[in-house]
């Protein structure tokens, strides 16, 4: 009987044991179920809409050259795909294990509504190791990076990664949704055109990006934190989409060691250990994780608190650093990481606005917006979360932008300085600011004083 392939956040043919064990057993029929109905579920945001429909159209082009199909469906995801097992006469449904609080109980749902005989089965595959597997030595769950990294580089490296398996036609294929017709696509107005200039899209170019970084990984921990220069592999939201594997990009680096392919594998593991942490703490990114910081007098959102959140979406701070990292964000879809921290750090203690706010805008905007390493990110920032900075440690954005030698990458998105000197770009006086480029919205030292303040009113 056919078998239907569940996809969500794992739009790839190769290592992808759903397909694989799918076609094991009979004709596979993969479907994408757009489910903007499942309870709690939080829904893409505009930028991951946007990925979503070119991965969508690339991986059904993929299966195209198999002579397959992609079959598209819109609902509730159990629903959908209890009324699809019917409809196909499946025998079962094939899915990778997923999360996010609203798939776990999608998941949950889908294997108490399906009728006897057809079976839901679940494999591992979004993460290096399945989340909820690295344990300390009384078998709990670790909250805190450094030795969830030791106890998972213990049980690293992953199995070898699977290849695209044969697959066979099924009699006859469902209907499917049209892509066009969902309109994952921006229109009015459409900003999507400097996205498509930043990025290919789907599981072809994710190999590329992968191989196009290896060749300069070595570079990696040396590089990594400085904006100007394109040290990271970009692959964020190819990961976050599953385009590729963690497991294929840990193994292209099998044979190629040093400090900086370490440090790049550390970093993918706080991929891992994000996904961790909201397995223990499913509304992770909806809360602070240290109760009191709901007391702590954020500013809220109206008057000027609201023209300041305005200038932070907008990069119209005043500060070169945070505005280049917010234009970066709106145009592509993306921000380097360092530049995130600085830019997060801003909005939480410049402004004193609520991490929420800033993580649901990273959401919107982001390519790569992830539940888990979203709110891991900005919890810690904020200080707020499980393993994270302290709140009274706040990050001078101008020193920052100088240390990390920001001047070109303050060039390429902040237009208006571009002629600036190296010595005047990360913070222009009032005589040497151009008349188009705002004043700072808020002095650092006031700022400074205003987040203490309020942490020890706390
Ligand atoms: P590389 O440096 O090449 O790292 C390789 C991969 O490791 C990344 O693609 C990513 O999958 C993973 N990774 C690296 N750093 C982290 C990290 N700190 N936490 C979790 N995974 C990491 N990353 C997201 O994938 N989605 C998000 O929604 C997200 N939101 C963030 C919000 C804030 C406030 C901050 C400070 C960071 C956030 N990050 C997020 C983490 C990090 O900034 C990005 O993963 C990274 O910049 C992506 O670029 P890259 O692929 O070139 O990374």
């Amino acid at each position: 009987s056919p078998q239907i392939v569940w996809l969500r956040r794992d739009l790839r043919l190769a290592d992808q044991e759903a397909f694989h064990a799918a076609a094991a057993r009979g004709p596979v029929i993969p479907v994408y179920v757009l489910d903007d109905e499942s309870p709690k579920h939080r829904t893409m945001g505009g930028a991951s809409r946007w990925w979503l429909h070119h991965s969508l159209a690339s991986l059904a082009s993929d299966l195209h050259k198999h002579s397959y199909r992609l079959i598209l469906r819109r609902g509730r995801a159990a629903e959908v795909l209890v009324a699809l097992a019917r409809e196909t006469g499946a025998g079962s449904i094939h899915a990778l294990r997923h999360y996010e609080p609203w798939w776990r109980n999608a998941e949950r749902e889908l294997k108490e509504s399906l009728p006897d005989g057809i079976k839901f089965i679940r494999h591992d595959g979004l993460y290096l190791l399945p989340p909820g597997t690295v344990t300390t030595g009384s078998g709990g769950p670790y909250k805190i990076f450094t030795p969830f990294y030791r106890a998972m580089r213990e049980r690293l490296p992953p199995g070898e990664p699977l290849a695209v398996p044969e697959l066979a036609l099924p009699e006859s294929w469902p209907e499917s949704d049209k892509l066009e017709d969902w309109n994952l696509l921006p229109t009015k107005p459409d900003w999507s055109g400097s996205m498509n200039a930043a990025w290919q899209v789907g599981e072809g170019a994710a190999h590329e990006q992968l191989d196009a970084f290896a060749e300069h990984a070595s570079k990696y921990e040396a590089e990594r934190n400085l904006p100007a220069i394109d040290g990271s592999s970009r692959l964020s939201p190819h990961l976050h989409f599953g385009e590729i594997s963690p497991r294929q990009v840990w193994s292209a680096f099998a044979d190629r060691r040093g400090k900086g392919v370490e440090s790049f594998l550390r970093e993918l593991v706080w991929r891992d250990y994000a996904a961790n942490v909201m397995l223990q703490f499913p509304d992770y990114p909806e809360h602070s994780y240290k109760v009191n910081f709901a007391n702590l007098a954020w500013r809220d959102h109206q008057g000027e608190a609201a023209a300041d959140l305005e200038a932070w979406k907008r990069g119209r701070t005043g500060y070169p650093i945070v505005d280049a990292g917010m234009r970066q964000l709106w145009a592509t879809g993306w921000m380097h990481n360092r530049v995130r921290m600085i830019a997060a750090s801003f909005l939480i203690k410049h402004l004193l606005i609520d991490w929420r706010v800033g993580e649901r805008w990273f959401w919107d905007t982001l390519v790569d917006a992830d539940y888990a390493s979203n709110g891991t990110n900005w919890q810690w920032v904020a200080g707020t979360g499980v393993d994270a900075n302290m709140f009274v440690r706040i990050m001078a954005p101008l020193l920052q932008s100088e240390k990390f030698d920001a001047a070109g990458y303050i060039r390429q998105w902040v237009p208006e300085l571009a002629g600036l000197p190296d010595e005047v770009i990360h913070d222009p006086s009032d005589m040497e600011r151009p008349d188009d480029y705002p004043p700072k919205i808020v002095e650092h030292r006031t700022a400074r004083e205003r987040a203490l303040g309020a942490f020890r009113e706390l």
